[in-house]
């Protein structure tokens, strides 16, 4: 059974801790478990779904391409818990996890949602100290922000709560984000399609782009169908 610990929250889910001691169900190794609701009419059933498959695409491109600049992610799903009035749904992203500073997860959960923006609000010694760290690590932040952006992979450089760095003997911070805005599959394609020569981790980058492309053609298919019924409704 997994008996999950509030770990941190960010700025549109809970992250828990997993103990996996005993667990039956899940489905993948992890560590980590990002819940977030996934809305439970139709149309967002099927967006969700579609969602949570690019997720997983998403991370594993971004990591074979720029190896640790993105957390692990090891399965997406959505769940669906039934109650007497109804269901509802979660969108379950699990990861393993990334070995960051301690503190991350203290300064994350102290911070506040201000206008949909993660803000650091918090005077105590953990998330003042975490604070100083941030502006340290911010410049690596920022250049794999950009090496990310350059192949059509945007992080969310503007919320420090969504990266952190990974301690290391190094003397530059490990800079890891944990999770993808969006990406840009025409930027990305083109970027492959620009290499000369690909690589293995490239040539599997590309194959996870074509199941990505597929899953939004889906997407994009069946908001035009759903439009057009709607349409169809309306008219008669
Ligand atoms: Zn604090
Ligand atoms: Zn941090």
């Amino acid at each position: 059974m997994i008996s999950p610990e509030n770990f941190t929250h960010g700025g549109n889910g809970i992250v828990y801790r997993l103990h996996q001691q005993g667990k039956g169900f899940l489905p993948v190794r992890a560590d980590l478990v990002k819940e977030e609701a996934a809305g439970n009419n139709v149309i967002s059933k099927v967006l969700s779904i579609t969602n949570a498959k690019n997720i997983y695409y998403g991370h594993r491109i971004a990591n074979l391409l720029l190896p640790g600049s993105v957390i692990e992610v090891v399965g997406t799903e959505v769940a669906e818990e039934r109650f007497a009035l109804g269901v509802n749904r979660l969108m379950n992203v699990y990861s393993l996890d990334a070995k960051v500073n301690p503190d991350h997860a203290t300064y994350s959960a102290h911070m506040i949602i201000d206008h949909h923006e993660k803000v650091m609000v918090c005077n105590c010694e953990v998330c003042r100290t975490h604070h100083e760290l941030h502006r340290w690590i911010y410049k690596e932040a920022e250049k794999l922000f950009t090496e990310l952006g350059n192949i059509g992979i945007y992080v969310p450089l503007n919320d420090p709560s969504d990266y952190c760095f990974i301690p290391t003997s190094g003397k530059k911070p490990h800079v890891i984000f944990f999770e993808i805005e969006r990406i840009d599959p025409v930027i990305l394609e083109e970027y492959l399609d620009g290499l000369e020569g690909l690589n293995s981790n490239q040539v599997e980058a590309f194959k996870l782009l074509q199941h990505y492309n597929k899953i939004n053609s889906l997407r994009t298919l069946f908001l035009g169908i759903f439009q057009q019924l709607r349409h169809g409704i309306k008219a008669c």
